[in-house]
Order: structure tokens, then C-alpha cells, then sequence
């Protein structure tokens, strides 16, 4: 099972991550906690390289394949073999996050992002996304100036925002939209009602 957290800057990702991947453990489950972009020898070094402010602007191109690049690692090396030996998989940030970024915040043509994004990953998608909801300026607030992206602009974040839940919408079984700023308790109780199905099957 591939369970994947999306959402903008400051908005529990990896709170809820944590909380599951414990979940799950508890329940006998087991569980593979890992992010994009970075969890992988080769995906720090492209992390440090998208996302330190010392970069100065990239081309829009090839910030795109850098996350390529992190995205093809993580699948190959981290993904694909914990789902083979049976574990569920769970994953901060995914595909999402670079249609939603790189797509529709820098206002590349999606479609050929996408392309980019699934050729990567073996078209390899989550069996369910959670997409944790939350006005951008909330979310900036905690984390204003620590990388390149923050330093975007407010628009660029709405745009990311709508993204992910225009995205969630045109695919209900595969998502789930929580509001953000519910408590994190009631979130993580909405997640795990809607993982449990799927770790029968
Ligand atoms: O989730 P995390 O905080 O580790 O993400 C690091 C940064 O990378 C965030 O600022 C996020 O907006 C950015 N990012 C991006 N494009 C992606 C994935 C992450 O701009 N495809």
C-alpha cells in the first residue's frame, strides 16, 4: 500500500506522516516513512541544490528535472522495494507536489511536467493521497525565509494550493482533502479511517 501527503508550506505533512507510520506500526503494519525531495544519497544533494537560496533562480526546466532526478532515485531505490517486500509506504510529498509547483506554480504547461514527473516514477501513483488543505499565508508565517521557495510569492502559493485540491477533485477515490487547521488528532483519526480499508485488500 503507497500512501502519500501533500499539501503547502506549514501544513502538517510531516506531523501526520509521523503519526501514521507510528499507527500503523502499532497495528502489527510494516511501515516505510520517507519524503521528496531528499531521502536518498543522491536526492540531498539535489535537495540542497533546488532549495538553497544560494542557488539564486534556476531555469524553470531545469528545476523540473532536478526533482525528476530525486523522484526516479526515490522510486528505484526507496519506493518500489519497500512496497516488493511488502511494507506500506509512505511518502511526504510525491508527483503532486511538482504538478502543483512546478506546474501550476511556476506556470509551466502541466501536461508536459507531468510527463516529465510520471516517466521518472514508472508512473507509479499512491493508492491515496492525502491532501492537507490550508491558506498559504497561514502556513508561510512558521517558516518565512528558511529556502527558496518560501521566498515565492503569495500568488505563486494560491496557485499551488488550487492545484492540489483541483487535483483531489478530479480523483475522490484516490484522495482525501482534510482542512489543515483541524486539530491534529482529528486529522490523523480522518486518515487512519481512511487507510484502514485499504490495508485488507
Ligand atoms: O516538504 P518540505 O518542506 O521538505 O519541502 C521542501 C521545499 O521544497 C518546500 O518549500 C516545497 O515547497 C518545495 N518543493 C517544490 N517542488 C516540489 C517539492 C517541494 O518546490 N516538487
Amino acid at each position: 500500500v503507497f500512501v502519500c501527503f501533500e499539501g503547502g508550506e506549514g501544513s502538517g505533512k510531516s506531523t501526520q506522516s509521523r503519526l501514521l507510520a507510528t499507527w500503523l506500526r502499532e497495528e502489527g503494519y510494516a511501515a516505510l516513512l520517507t519524503f521528496e525531495p531528499g531521502d536518498t544519497p543522491v536526492g540531498r544533494e539535489l535537495r540542497r541544490i533546488v532549495l538553497d537560496p544560494a542557488t539564486g533562480v534556476l531555469s524553470d526546466r531545469t528545476e523540473v528535472l532536478l526533482y525528476a532526478a530525486d523522484k526516479a532515485e526515490h522510486v528505484d531505490t526507496v519506493v518500489q522495494p519497500a512496497l516488493a517486500r511488502g511494507e506500506v509506504v509512505i511518502t511526504d510529498r510525491y508527483v503532486d507536489s511538482t504538478l502543483a509547483y512546478q506546474g501550476a506554480g511556476r506556470a509551466l504547461a502541466v501536461a508536459e511536467v507531468e510527463r516529465v514527473a510520471r516517466w521518472a516514477t514508472h508512473d507509479l501513483r499512491p493508492h491515496l493521497t492525502v491532501v492537507l488543505d490550508l491558506e498559504p499565508a497561514s502556513g508561510l508565517g512558521r517558516f518565512e525565509g528558511r529556502d527558496r521557495i518560501e521566498g515565492e510569492s503569495l500568488e505563486f502559493h494560491q496557485r499551488v494550493r488550487s492545484s492540489f485540491v483541483a487535483m483531489a477533485a478530479a480523483d475522490p477515490d484516490h484522495y482525501l482533502v482534510l482542512d489543515a487547521r483541524e486539530p491534529v488528532d482529528a486529522i490523523a483519526a480522518a486518515v487512519r479511517d481512511r487507510v484502514t480499508p485499504l490495508l485488507v485488500q
